[in-house]
């Protein structure tokens, strides 16, 4: 299998002033593509050729897990933006976030604070168990909740390369700004 990056359903400059164009150009188009190329190289000739990628997540170590996860990660964090997003949840994810963290207002300043606290480069997750019960996970590099038998719902990718163009140290303004083109019909479709 070779896996291609699939284009973004918003032009490059759609998500500004939460991210730049540049920072999509780069971001999107030069790390997120060097990460699936590499994938692709990786999996060639091996027995992960023809696994799903979320099982090469699961199962595998190293060069391959950092390059499999990165690839699925950036799919599932920029596949979660609309230059029309915003507000809140409704639905069930709403009443999950308000049941798990009193308001969604809480949930984004713990959800903010826990990126802002990851040391170096990460992801900060929110997940959910098989009951529904939701998760507030940091990890760090290339980390994903797959590999804990959780399921992913929303995504901040907090390496400096996801903001430093547009905001250099302020780490905590970059992640608070991605609430502004949050799709909640997308990310409340994966609760
Ligand atoms: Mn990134």
């Amino acid at each position: 299998m070779t896996y291609t990056q699939p284009k973004l359903p918003y032009s490059n400059d759609a998500l500004a002033p939460a991210i730049s164009e540049m920072t999509v150009d780069y971001h999107y188009g030069k790390h997120e593509k060097a990460y699936i190329d590499n994938l692709n190289r990786l999996i060639q000739g091996t027995e992960y050729e023809d696994k799903e990628l979320e099982e090469i997540i699961c199962t595998s170590e190293g060069a391959l897990f950092n390059n499999a996860s990165q690839a699925w990660n950036h799919i599932f964090y920029f596949f979660s933006f609309s230059p029309y997003g915003g507000g809140e949840p409704d639905g069930e994810l709403a009443e999950a976030i308000k049941e798990k963290f009193g308001s969604f207002e809480r949930f984004k300043k713990d959800f903010v604070d826990a990126g802002v606290g990851i040391f170096g480069s990460g992801w900060i997750w929110l997940a959910r168990d098989e009951k529904g019960d939701l998760f507030i996970v940091p990890k760090t590099n290339a980390g994903n909740p797959l590999t804990d038998g959780l399921t992913p719902i929303l995504v901040f990718d907090v390496w400096e390369h996801a903001y430093y163009l547009d905001y250099q140290n302020r780490r905590a303004d970059a992640l608070n700004k991605l609430w502004d083109i949050v799709d909640w019909d997308i990310v409340g479709s994966r609760y």
